[in-house]
C-alpha cells in the first residue's frame, strides 16, 4: 500500500458532469443550457474578429517567449486597470490601485484569497446565496471559513435585499464579502443602483472588505454600465479587491486571461501590496503566460480593435436580450398562465429559470435538454434553431 492507496474519488464537477452527460447523449437534437459559455446564434464559441485580427498582428511581429514579470505584462495591467476603473478615475491618477495578470477570473479569485488568507487571517469570508459553486471552494481552499449571506428569494424570483443588507449589517468588521458586480451567476438577478447604494455605504460604515467579482463586463448594460459599480466602491474608499475575467467578454476561455486589482489607500501602500502579491503569484505559478494577454492589450490600446470588440461584445449582450425576450415570448403560448417576465429583466449569460429539479430531470431524460438541476439555464445556449424545441419541452415539464 502506498499513501495513493486508500484515497478516495472525488466528487464529479456538477457543471461539467452535466456537459459529460449530453456529450454521451446521441440524440441529434440535443441542448446544453448547462454551460457558462456564449454561444453564437449558429451554436459555435465565437473567434471574435478583433481578437483574430491582433492575433495576425502579433503573429508578424513574432517575439521570443521570455517570462514575462511576475506580475504580468505591463501593458495588459494597465490596459485592464483603466478599463476597470477608468483611465481618469482617482485611484488610477493617484497610482493607488495595483493590477496584475490572472489565470482567468478563478485564478484572480485564488490570488486575492491567498494574499487575504496572509493578511487577514481570522477574516471570515461571506458569498451571496447562491452563488458561483466555485467561491466557497476557493475560499475554503485558501483556508477561509465562507459563509452565507442571503441574496436570492425564488418566491419574488429577485434579490432579497432586505435580507442581504441586514447580514451585511451584523458582519464582525473585516470580514470579506465577495460581491457579483453584475450578472449574478447563477441567479441572473442583479442589484439595482440605489440597493449598491446601501450596500457600499454599510460595507464602508463597517469596515467590511469587498471582494468584487466581475466575470462578465459587457454582458449585463454596457461596459461602462457594468463597470461603475466598481468606480462607486472605489470612490467610496477603504481597501478593494477586484477580480475581473476575459474568458466570455473576448470568448477567450482557454487562454485564462483575468486580473485582480487592489485598490489601496496611497500609491506608497499599493507598492507594498504589490511587491507581496507578487509573491504569491511566485509561489503558486511564478509568472502568467504571454499570449492571451497580449490579445487583451493589442485590443484594447489599439483604437480600431477596440472600437470593433465594444461591437463585437455588444452583439453578443442584444443577442443573449433577443433570446431572453423570445423565451418569454414563446412560452406565453407554451404555458398560458404562467408568468415569465422575470426572465427578462435578468442580467448576463443565466437565468434561474424556476424549474425544479424534478422538471429539470424531465428536461433531460425525455428530451434530451440538459440545465443544471437548481434550474439554472445558459440563456446564451438557446438560438433561433433550438429555442422552439427547448420551450415546447419546458411548455411539457411544467
Ligand atoms: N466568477 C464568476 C461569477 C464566474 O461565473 C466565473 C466563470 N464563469 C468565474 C469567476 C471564473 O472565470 P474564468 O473562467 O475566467 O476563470
Amino acid at each position: 500500500a502506498s499513501l495513493l492507496t486508500a484515497i478516495e474519488m472525488a466528487p464529479r464537477d456538477p457543471i461539467l458532469g452535466i456537459t459529460e452527460a449530453f456529450n454521451a447523449d446521441k440524440n441529434p437534437n440535443k441542448v446544453n443550457l448547462g454551460v457558462g459559455v456564449y454561444y453564437d446564434d449558429n451554436g459555435k464559441v465565437p473567434l471574435l474578429e478583433c481578437v483574430r485580427k491582433a492575433e495576425s498582428q502579433l503573429m508578424e511581429k513574432a517575439t521570443p517567449r521570455t517570462y514575462l514579470p511576475i506580475e504580468g505584462l505591463a501593458a495588459y495591467d494597465k490596459a485592464v486597470q483603466e478599463l476597470v476603473f477608468g483611465a481618469d478615475s482617482a485611484v488610477v491618477q493617484e497610482k493607488r490601485a495595483i493590477t496584475v495578470q490572472a489565470l482567468g477570473g478563478t485564478g484572480a479569485l485564488k490570488l486575492g484569497a491567498d494574499f487575504l488568507k496572509r493578511f487577514s487571517p481570522n477574516a471570515q469570508v461571506w458569498i451571496s446565496d447562491p452563488s458561483w459553486e466555485n467561491h466557497r471552494a476557493l475560499f475554503e481552499s485558501a483556508g477561509f471559513t465562507v459563509n452565507n449571506y442571503p441574496y436570492y428569494d425564488a418566491s419574488t424570483r429577485d434579490v432579497n435585499f432586505d435580507g442581504m443588507l441586514k447580514a451585511l449589517g451584523e458582519m464582525p468588521a473585516g470580514s470579506v464579502v465577495v460581491l457579483h458586480a453584475c450578472c449574478h451567476n447563477p441567479t441572473g438577478a442583479d442589484l439595482t443602483e440605489a440597493q449598491w447604494t446601501d450596500v457600499i455605504k454599510v460595507v464602508t460604515e463597517r469596515g467590511l472588505v469587498p471582494f468584487l467579482d466581475m466575470a462578465y463586463q459587457g454582458f449585463g448594460d454596457g461596459i461602462a454600465e457594468d463597470g461603475k459599480v466598481v468606480r462607486r466602491f472605489a470612490d467610496a474608499g477603504g481597501a478593494l479587491f477586484v477580480s475581473n475575467s476575459f474568458s466570455k467578454s473576448f470568448s477567450l476561455y482557454g487562454e485564462r486571461v483575468g486580473a485582480l486589482s487592489i485598490v489601496a489607500a496611497s500609491a506608497e501602500e499599493a507598492s507594498r501590496v504589490l511587491s507581496q502579491l507578487k509573491r504569491v503569484v511566485r509561489t503558486n505559478y511564478s509568472n502568467p503566460p504571454i499570449h492571451g494577454g497580449q490579445v487583451v492589450a493589442t485590443v484594447l490600446s489599439t483604437p480600431e480593435l477596440r472600437n470593433m470588440w465594444e461591437e463585437e461584445l455588444a452583439g453578443m449582450r442584444v443577442r443573449i436580450r433577443e433570446m431572453r425576450q423570445a423565451l418569454v415570448q414563446k412560452l406565453k403560448d407554451k404555458a398560458p398562465g404562467q408568468d415569465f417576465d422575470f426572465v427578462i429583466k435578468q442580467r448576463g449569460m443565466f437565468s434561474y429559470s424556476g424549474l425544479t429539479k424534478a422538471q429539470v430531470e424531465r428536461l433531460r431524460s425525455e428530451f434530451s435538454i440538459y440545465a443544471v438541476d437548481t434550474g439554472r439555464i445558459c440563456v446564451a445556449a438557446l438560438n433561433s434553431r433550438n429555442i422552439d424545441a427547448v420551450v415546447e419541452a419546458i411548455g411539457k415539464v411544467l
